[in-house]
């Protein structure tokens, strides 16, 4: 099937109805892994991070990591989810080459938070309830790494390595039930909820939550049926999609495909696909097994898991303010309108901001430097606003320094130029570059005489009445100190100067 064949995105959705499911991997941001103590940390050399536990070692045994538990338990109640008063792992047995131990530790039908929901907001501000299934604990596999072949993929190479650092990371798996009345949205409400959940998980602490990095990883499964019908159609499941667009345009390309097979009177194979970037289309991936060919069974070496009561409601109460309720108190406070608050978002500025004005800015001045001068410098360099060399802390003293009067804009930007230079800081900066706006008066009133002798005719005019023309000489004296005088306290020296009235 190419790109050309799919049908329009409007025909699919005048004669058919998509359902979605959504499963979210979460790499937990925990020290060590979730059955051994080897450390989680990146960039270590390939497989120095491994023991016979997570390398699946006869005689080796597990322990769950506690951390991991109560992650866990966080997410389910920040989800609005029932948890376990008791569950267990389970073995989801298959063979994978990155898969050291031929078996998966999982849970099966009994995860630890099962039966919730998440509101998410859409663009023009409705707010949509995706209903969650369960979140469970598991591990991450290993990575491979197909050497020799032009594409990276295992298709053509000569070999394969194998990297066992990441087997064993904890996971926890979020699945949606299937997600109906979306409509033409469905795509926009697939962006929007992985969007909250990220933001979720990263205001609980338990995860750094980054698709870039493969922190946190969307399986997309989309059916079509037929509109005024009940029974879902057959499901494909698009894996492993790593950013939100992504995400949006997976789901939007797969109902034009299902739409283009299901009206030319085809199947839809219940099958998983590979997402590609390059032109937003998915290709077949495998078969899709069904959950009885993974011989799940209860994991003889955990312990059940039992968390109590009391210790859920404690956790429940320490649950930090949600993001979606923190966004809207802190438009309120900063008085910024829906959408602003949403360009806000997507440049990723709200806790830089929020730190900014912590460090003393106020929110008006804090939001114009990193909505302004920092998002176009980032916009530039191809970064996140929160990459840049530069500390809210800093911008707080750039903002401190224009409310006192000793940096006008101008200078400010050069001033966070030269922090971002890697010049020092602010202070450092305008002592270096000696970017203070002159309010020395007598330095001031040098610089006035000095434009008044040599624009004779010009103060003469002034001198006989002719205010407007002292713009002139505000030019010249601003010229002489390189842009940095206060050009309205300039204006005043030169009328008193010439003994007009302003
Ligand atoms: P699997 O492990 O086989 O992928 P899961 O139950 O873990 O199965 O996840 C399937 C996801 O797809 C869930 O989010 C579920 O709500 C959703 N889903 C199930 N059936 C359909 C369907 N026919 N169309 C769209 N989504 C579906
Ligand atoms: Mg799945
Ligand atoms: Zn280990």
């Amino acid at each position: 099937m190419t790109v050309t064949e799919l049908v329009s995105y409007e025909d699919a959705l005048t004669t058919y109805d998509p359902v979605m499911g959504l499963e979210v991997h979460v790499e937990l941001g925990t020290k060590t892994k979730m059955f051994c103590g080897c450390s989680t940390s990146l960039g270590a050399d390939a497989n120095s991070q491994t023991c016979p536990t997570c390398l699946g070692m006869p005689g080796s045994l597990p322990v769950v990591n506690a951390v991991g538990v109560e992650s866990a338990v966080k997410i389910g109640l920040a989800l609005n989810c029932s948890i376990a008063e008791w569950c267990r792992f389970a073995r989801k047995n298959y063979f994978y080459p990155d898969m050291p131990k031929n078996f998966q530790t999982s849970q099966y039908d009994e995860p630890i938070a099962f039966d919730g929901y998440l509101d998410v907001q859409l663009e023009d501000g409705e707010i949509f309830r995706v209903e969650i299934e369960r979140a469970h604990m598991e591990e991450d596999t290993g990575k491979s790494t197909h050497v020799g072949g032009a594409t990276g993929r295992i298709h053509g190479a000569s070999h394969s390595l194998l990297d066992y650092n990441r087997a064993g990371i904890p996971l926890i798996e979020i699945v949606t039930k299937p997600i109906q009345g979306a409509g033409e949205r469905a795509p926009e409400v697939a962006k929007a909820y992985v969007a909250e959940l990220r933001e979720l998980i990263k205001a609980l602490g338990v995860s750094e939550a980054r698709m870039e990095m493969g922190q946190m990883r969307c399986d997309v499964n989309l059916s079509l049926r037929p509109k005024g019908v009940e029974k879902f159609g057959t499901r494909s499941e698009t894996k492993n999609v790593n950013s939100l667009r992504s995400v949006e345009r997976a789901a939007r390309f797969e109902i034009q495909r299902h739409a283009a097979v299901l009206s030319s009177g085809g199947t839809i194979v219940q099958e998983t696909r590979h997402f590609h970037e390059e032109d937003g289309s998915t290709t077949p991936g495998r078969i899709k097994e069904e959950a009885e060919d993974y011989r799940y069974f209860p994991e003889p070496d955990l312990v059940p898991v039992a968390p109590s009561r009391e210790w859920v409601e404690e956790l429940r109460k320490g649950l930090p303010e949600l993001p979606r309720v923190r966004r809207n108190r802190l438009r309120e406070e900063w008085g910024v309108s829906e959408h602003d608050m949403q360009s806000i978002l997507n440049a990723g500025a709200v806790d830089l901001i929020v730190a900014t004005t912590e460090a003393g800015a106020d929110s008006a001045a804090a939001r114009k430097w990193w909505m302004g001068e920092l998002a176009r410098r980032a916009n530039e360099d191809g970064t996140d606003l929160a990459a840049l060399a530069i500390t809210p802390e800093q911008v707080a003293r750039v903002a401190a320094l224009v409310a006192e009067g000793s940096l006008n804009d101008k200078l400010a930007r050069q001033t966070i130029e030269g922090v971002l230079a890697g010049e020092g800081d602010p202070d450092t900066v305008v002592e270096k570059r000696g970017l203070k706006v002159v309010s020395d008066e007598g330095a001031l009133g040098k610089a006035v005489d000095e434009a008044i002798e040599s624009n004779a005719a010009i103060a003469d005019k002034i001198r006989g009445g002719k205010v407007a023309a002292a713009g002139a000489l505000v030019g010249a004296v601003m010229k002489a100190t390189r842009g940095q005088a206060d050009a309205a306290r300039v204006r005043e020296l030169i009328l008193e100067k010439l003994g007009v009235e302003g």
